[in-house]
């Protein structure tokens, strides 16, 4: 049976816009010790501003903006998002075609009836499209148009307010390692670590070597120690349910992420986590 004190518990956290699943979610909490993040939209806010666009010689830039934004049309990247907010114009759905999707990669659209891709240099090098891969430390969408590169467009994310706090919280709150996972580059992994002073980050990674990351993150904890994942859920329903414990952003997460996810933040605050642990530890009577 359970403990009158969950249902007290699990009310007082869905008050501050905590949806806990269920009262063993809320006790797994209270034996948190490792918390993962996704980068984007989870502790940076998932909305790219465009900062420089570099086309190809005899490329216009509005013609390259927009092949990408036509291009992200059906996407609910955020980086899709920002990429058709920048472009700011509703895109004619006559000119797009069939689109796909590539996880951790980018997009493929037909265009005009032309072939666009638009994504990472992991993409790029994938479809063997000949690019200059820029080496700037910001994230890059390199485009090309039926195997001609067409240039890169640069945008920044930036972090949320509350993420260093809720780095800082949840070491207070008995946390001993934070870790962030990226598909992004390197040195973007890097900077956001460092700036919010996480133990560890791996970057560059695919939705599937962020499930192989987790899997080493849980057996090198403690035995009764547990493993929190925090995602926006975009490409990352199958890490949310490998971890011992899903959480997922509400309001900017997607439904697939809603659904695979254990407990949800319903406004997107990373420190609401630290909250929610503690509210676990008092309503299991481990702290006062
Ligand atoms: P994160 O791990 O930061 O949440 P994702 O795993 O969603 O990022 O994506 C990893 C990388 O794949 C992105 O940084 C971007 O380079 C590329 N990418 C993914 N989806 C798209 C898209 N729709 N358009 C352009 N690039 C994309
Ligand atoms: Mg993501």
């Amino acid at each position: 049976s359970i403990p009158l004190s969950f249902f007290g518990g699990i009310g007082g956290a869905s008050k501050r816009g905590i949806l806990v699943k269920g009262s063993n979610y809320l006790e797994a909490l209270a034996g948190a010790e490792t918390v993962v993040f996704d980068k984007t939209g989870t502790l940076t806010r998932g909305t790219f501003n465009v900062t420089r666009i570099v086309p190809e010689a005899g490329v216009e830039p509005a013609d390259l903006l927009e092949a990408a934004a036509l291009a992200e049309s059906y996407s609910d990247h955020p980086i899709s998002l920002s990429l058709r907010r920048a472009y700011g114009r509703e895109a004619d759905a006559a000119r797009v075609g069939k689109a796909e999707e590539i996880s951790g990669h980018g997009v493929r659209t037909l265009v005009d009836g032309a072939e666009v891709l638009a994504g990472n240099a992991k993409l790029m090098r994938a479809e063997g499209i000949d690019f200059s891969a820029l080496q700037e430390p910001g994230t890059v969408v390199y485009v090309a148009r039926q195997g001609r590169y067409l240039g890169a467009i640069l945008i920044s994310d930036e972090v949320k307010e509350d993420a260093a706090a809720a780095v800082r919280a949840l070491r207070e709150a008995g946390i001993r390692k934070t870790v962030m996972l990226t598909g992004d580059a390197r040195a973007v992994g890097e900077a956001v670590a460092q700036s919010l002073g996480l133990d560890e980050v791996h970057a560059e990674l695919l939705p599937a070597g962020k499930v192989e990351a987790v899997e080493v993150l849980l057996a090198e904890k403690s035995e009764n120690g547990r493993l929190v994942f925090v995602g926006d859920g975009i490409n990352d329903a199958p890490v949310l349910s490998r971890a011992d414990i899903g959480v997922a952003m509400g309001g900017l997460g997607s439904d697939a992420a809603i659904e695979a996810a254990d407990i949800v933040l319903m406004d997107d605050k990373p420190s609401e986590l630290a909250v929610a642990i503690r509210i676990a530890k008092k309503t299991l009577g481990i702290v006062r």
